[in-house]
């Protein structure tokens, strides 16, 4: 369920069941075994990415130019370096990172869209959908559908497990987990049932504010500890945060300093953040990049493989940026024009992507990337009730949870997966931002 509303006395008006696929959706299962195979190298590339200042700032200084709020995650990852700093061998860290691919039916490749380190969602409802579906195919009898074609999956209960060892780490009895939410907040069950589990499974509270509320209700004690109302924080969590909206105001952008600079687990760091952003994705497929990175060539091949075509175009007068933007200009549906942004609802397709193009000014804020072109399936769609049958694109999420202490690596999973299936006449995905719907793998 959604929450839709809420009413003027502020209680909830009305909700509506997540966007639904009827039945699982077709996907080959040696690219769905690769995909989980790349989590735990992901996991590992994205921290030393995260920790590395010096690399962060220089990929990010161009697009920061253009993008204020770039820009203003790095000023607060820089005004917090003396904290990392001092705190460098306690501080627990703690990733829960979302890896999303599609397969490119022309190259018979699966390639990565892009890497969440931020408000990686749907992690409960996706485990809900895979039960909800094994149950349709084994009880209510679909004879052309194995159910042993349905791979198990519980990323709740891991989820939960990664956020409960970074609260043992801590190590404070009785502190919570504070959920950053949004004020309007309408992916709430997602979260709730995180909530439940992290208490079955760890008998760890969790207390839920928004960045507006934690500026009023949060502080920090000499030490650098954390508590809002009193209560003790051992991680942070955000489910808000990554969008410029989110901090309407100074309060809420001193709520995340605060926060960074406490000893509680940020979940994501602000360096975190900034590992996730699309402009590292692209540096990170150029010559040389991620070998820095991994451990061995083979784990730099086995990742190496799923990235898709990445352009920067932080340098006009480069002729290769030249020559790229000459082809997006004549054949715009080859490419998608990304800006730093999470969420959905973003990119540029197209007459507008030509028309950005078209003007050179501030295209340092964006990457340009090669179009997955998907193969198409047939599908029954839930969405208010409703069902529409439409052909379909789909696209891969593997979750990945990380835990580290200092330098000691506590825990790092592949932690399942997610499926969202759209229309296939729709450039964008987003289940929050209504384009697609939550649907399951059917490994062929
Ligand atoms: P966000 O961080 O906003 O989710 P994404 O990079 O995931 O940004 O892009 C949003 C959606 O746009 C994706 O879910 C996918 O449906 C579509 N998309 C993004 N990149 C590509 C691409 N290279 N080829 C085809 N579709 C893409
Ligand atoms: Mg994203
Ligand atoms: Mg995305």
């Amino acid at each position: 369920m959604q929450l839709v509303g809420l009413g003027d006395d502020g209680r909830p008006r009305a909700a509506v069941h997540a966007p639904i696929s009827v039945l699982p959706v077709p996907f080959p299962r040696d690219s769905f075994e690769k995909a989980k195979k790349a989590m735990q190298i992901f996991n590992t590339l994205i921290d030393r990415v995260s920790r590395d200042g010096a690399y962060l700032r220089s990929t990010l200084r161009a697009a920061a130019e253009f993008d204020e709020f770039t820009a203003r995650l790095l000023q607060v990852f820089d005004a917090t370096e003396d904290c990392r700093q001092q705190r460098f061998g306690e501080q627990v860290v703690l990733a829960i990172n979302r890896s999303d691919y599609m397969l490119d039916e022309p190259s018979s490749t699966l390639l990565q869209v892009e890497l969440n380190t931020i408000a990686s969602s749907f992690g409960c409802l996706s485990t809900q959908v895979c039960k909800m579906h094994r149950y349709i195919v084994e009880r209510a009898g679909q004879p052309n559908l194995d159910v042993s074609n349905l791979p198990a999956n519980d990323v709740t209960s891991q989820i939960a497990d990664a956020i409960g060892s970074a609260v043992h780490a801590y190590g404070c009895d009785g502190a919570a987990v504070l959920f950053i939410v949004q004020p309007d907040e309408k992916n709430s069950y997602d979260q709730q049932w995180l909530q439940y589990a992290i208490w079955e499974q760890h008998k760890v509270r969790t207390v839920r504010r928004t960045l507006a509320q934690i500026a009023e209700q949060g502080s920090l004690d000499s030490s650098g500890n954390l508590s809002i109302d009193g209560q003790r924080i051992a991680v942070c969590y955000y489910r808000a945060g990554y969008a410029p909206t989110d901090y309407p105001s100074e309060a809420e952008w001193d709520a995340r300093e605060m926060m960074e600079r406490s000893t509680a687990a940020q979940c994501p760091s602000v360096g975190y953040q900034l590992a996730g952003a699309k402009k590292v994705q692209q540096d990170l497929a150029g010559s040389h990049i991620v070998e820095k990175f991994v451990d061995s060539a083979d784990e730099a091949t086995l990742i190496r493989a799923c990235f898709a075509g990445l352009w920067s175009l932080d340098n006009k007068r480069d002729p290769g940026t030249q020559e790229v933007l000459n082809q997006a200009s004549t054949r715009p549906e080859d490419f998608v024009l990304k800006p730093q942004r999470e969420g959905g609802g973003n990119n540029l397709y197209g007459e507008a992507l030509q028309q950005r193009i078209a003007d050179p000014k501030g295209l340092a804020a964006y990457i340009l990337m090669q179009r997955i072109r998907p193969p198409i399936n047939r599908s029954m769609l839930l969405r208010n009730g409703e069902i529409l049958e439409v052909d379909t694109l789909s696209e891969l999420g593997i979750y990945g949870t990380f835990v580290r202490q200092g330098d000691r690596v506590i825990l790092n999973e592949e932690a399942g997966h997610l499926i969202r299936t759209k229309a296939a006449t729709s450039d964008e995905g987003g289940v929050a931002a209504g384009f697609a719907v939550l649907d399951s793998p059917y490994l062929t």
